[in-house]
């Protein structure tokens, strides 16, 4: 069986930026996903398609093809009370998440003062170089269950 529409696809894979140090090892946790319903990046989806189980890869995704470009005007300073989900300590690069316009986005603190945070709201990933090596565990037919939802339900999948 090959990796094509509509086929649940478990791989195991470590993220690493290009020439640098791993950021994510998922080679203990599988992940699944739905092939052909814009569940990962779809520049990962093309590099899978056709591939077989025990197949193994590397995927090197320029910021465009991954979480794009860092923008300079995405820090922001926002009042403390305005984030929606804080720690004790707001310390640089801690993850908060911060009610914007366009709903609740994840950011990464700069700097803290009193009552204002300077939040890079950039993904922690932009303007990264990506490199996914990724070793292709299972394929299988998606339910007609994950198929109506549009993603890969059990182990490395949604949970609900
Ligand atoms: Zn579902």
């Amino acid at each position: 069986m090959k990796v094509e529409k509509d086929k649940v696809v478990t791989f195991y894979y470590t993220l690493s930026e290009h020439q640098g140090e791993p950021l994510e090892a998922g080679d203990q946790i599988p992940m699944a996903y739905l092939h052909g319903h814009g569940n990962i990046l779809p520049g990962l989806e093309e590099a899978l398609a056709d591939k077989s189980v025990g197949d193994e890869l590397r995927v090197v995704l320029p910021p465009d093809q991954a979480f794009g470009e860092r923008k300079a005007n995405a820090v922001q300073r926002v009042p403390i009370k305005h984030l929606a989900a804080r720690p004790k300590k707001l310390l640089p690069n801690t993850i908060v998440k911060v009610q914007t316009d366009s709903g609740v986005v994840s950011g990464q603190v700069v700097k803290a003062g009193k009552f204002m945070v300077d939040v890079d709201l950039n993904h922690p990933f932009a303007g990264k170089t990506l490199v996914f090596d990724i070793k292709l565990a299972e394929i299988r037919e998606g339910s007609p269950e994950e198929l109506s939802h549009g993603h890969a339900h059990g182990t490395g999948g949604h949970q609900h």
